[in-house]
């Protein structure tokens, strides 16, 4: 009997069982529905902070500071009160929900002393950032949304290049891989890409999350490939294979450039447009603020989400012919496409495998699973082993 693509794919996602594809469906819909709710939660938090003229308050009593001082700290101020009043939600959908669907397993202490600790790194960076756009708005002109680009694209870059270095090792422990099988096969797999065999890592990926993963950070000599322990402890010697042959796929092919233009050109359409409804928006939510004043931050902050969620369909487009195409180097490179479907299959726990056209197009960030595994298929009907084939 001839393999058939079509009938192996419905047998690789149905093996899940109903049950662990009804929760999946449920999971996934579920979190579309909170970055709505997100954009809500954001409106919420900057009509509250405007109305109550918080940041007035704050600018005032930093009157005699220069503007450098000033519009750093009346952002960090921002940044760090609005995640203390949105505290809640973020418990809500980013620790009890997870552990209700079984997501996380992380004690609350410790998610809450890690979130501290990503909070004063991301007030101390995104605080930095603003003061450079407002420090562009004030003496760049008319156009200083043209700017923001390169300023993006610096902030990206050295972002990802401190990631892995300065960043990752204060909420994972990243050490080599250890002796043995696992770790020799990915030594050949490296060395075959050109990728420094010391470069490829396990961390303790389930302190914050059950989930099947691994990825690539780092920029330049900094970059590396993580895979997570709950990869490492639940697949197969093919299954890690054909997971790090992705990985590797995603280096080799350069994603991360891909990730810093996109998002510099993004920086420049999204600042232009703030430019354009800024005073509008303003008024709605109660502020006299231009742009340029940093007492506004709440408002442009508010623009950022509202653009992000409906960003999502370009840049999550993007995305699934990035993954695409490191799914096919992996099939390329390690032609293990039955691994690869059965380490896919593990993913679909939190990303449902059969979502609608219109959902994978808004909200998937990976094609659906259904569909990767389907390219699998499709690769070995193409590439029928030499040997006799592994067994079912
Ligand atoms: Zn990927």
């Amino acid at each position: 009997m001839s393999f058939d693509p079509a009938a192996a794919t419905k047998a690789y996602i149905d093996a899940l069982g109903p049950e662990a594809l009804a929760k999946a469906a449920d999971y996934t819909r579920g979190s579309e529905w909170l970055s709505f709710w997100g954009v809500v939660v954001a409106g919420l938090v900057t009509y509250l902070f405007v109305r109550l003229r918080i940041l007035d308050r704050i600018d005032a009593k930093l009157g005699k500071r220069g503007f450098a001082l000033r519009t750093f700290l009346v952002c960090a101020a921002f940044l760090l009160l609005s995640a203390i009043v949105t505290l809640p939600w973020d418990l809500y959908t980013g620790w009890w929900r997870e552990t209700a669907y079984g997501r996380t397993s992380q004690p609350l202490g410790d998610y809450l002393g890690q979130g501290a600790i990503g909070l004063v790194i991301g007030v101390l960076l995104g605080a930095l950032f603003f003061l450079g756009i407002y420090a562009l708005i004030r003496r760049a002109g008319k156009r200083w949304w043209i700017w923001s680009g390169g300023l993006a694209a610096a902030a990206i870059s050295l972002i990802l290049l401190l990631a892995p270095v300065v960043i990752e090792p204060l909420f994972n422990d990243y050490k080599p891989v250890p002796a043995g099988p696992v770790r020799d096969a990915l030594v050949v797999q490296a060395k075959e890409a050109g990728i420094d065999p010391g470069r490829i890592y396990m961390f303790d990926g389930s302190r914050q999350s059950n989930n099947f993963t691994a990825n690539v950070s780092g920029l330049g000599h900094s970059a590396r490939i993580a895979i997570s322990d709950v990869a490492l402890k639940g697949a197969s010697l093919d299954e890690v294979k054909a997971v790090t042959g992705h990985e590797i796929g995603h280096y080799v092919l350069g994603h991360v450039w891909i990730i810093v233009i996109v998002f510099s050109l993004l920086a420049v359409l999204l600042f232009f447009l703030a430019d354009r409804i800024f005073p509008r928006v303003a008024r709605a939510f109660g502020s006299d603020a231009g742009i340029g004043d940093p007492r506004g931050f709440p408002v442009l902050m508010f623009l950022l989400s509202l653009f992000a969620f409906l960003a999502q369909p370009v840049l999550n487009t993007l995305s699934r012919t990035d993954e695409s195409a490191a799914d096919a180097y992996s099939l390329q490179t390690v032609n293990l496409p039955d691994a690869l479907a059965s380490a896919l299959v593990k993913t679909a726990e939190y990303r449902s495998p059969r979502p609608n056209a219109v959902e994978e197009f808004v909200f998937y960030s990976h094609p659906s699973v259904e569909r990767r595994v389907r390219a699998a298929m499709e690769w070995k009907a193409a590439h029928p082993p030499v040997e006799t084939p592994a067994p079912e």
